[in-house]
């Protein structure tokens, strides 16, 4: 859950981004990394320095509530909440509150001949 007033000492126990991922899903799709910018200085902040939370939300898609941690400004930018999903999109909650579609990956396009192959073959070529 995402909390209003968090604070640097609360975030700092969160464990570091760059420590969880890549996340590999059940179809082999791996989501690898995100970054984000500080809210004061624009500096661009690394997993290295997000702090994050992965929640399974069920085997295809995970939700991520990261921060990121500026220490020159000692401010926290909260990274919006992501739902990466196991099709290469993610979902991301803009300032609106509105959910946008993105890619992290390429769409895996099997085609319509392989979908009738994988119908009939049960995915044994
Ligand atoms: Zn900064």
């Amino acid at each position: 859950m995402r909390e209003k007033n968090i604070t640097i000492q609360k975030v700092e126990r969160l464990p570091i981004l760059a420590s969880l991922l890549p996340y590999r899903f059940w179809n082999d799709t791996t989501f690898d990394s995100i970054e984000t910018l500080c809210e004061k200085c624009s500096k661009e902040i690394g997993p290295e320095h997000i702090r994050a939370e992965i929640t399974e939300t069920n085997r295809s898609v995970i939700t991520i509530d990261a921060y990121g941690l500026c220490y020159d400004c000692r401010l926290i930018t909260p990274v919006a909440p992501m739902r990466v999903r196991d099709d290469g999109s993610f979902l991301m909650q803009v300032k609106s509150g509105c959910w946008k579609e993105y890619r992290y990956a390429p769409e895996k396009t099997i085609g319509l001949l392989g979908q009738l192959i994988t119908l009939f073959t049960g995915g044994k070529q």
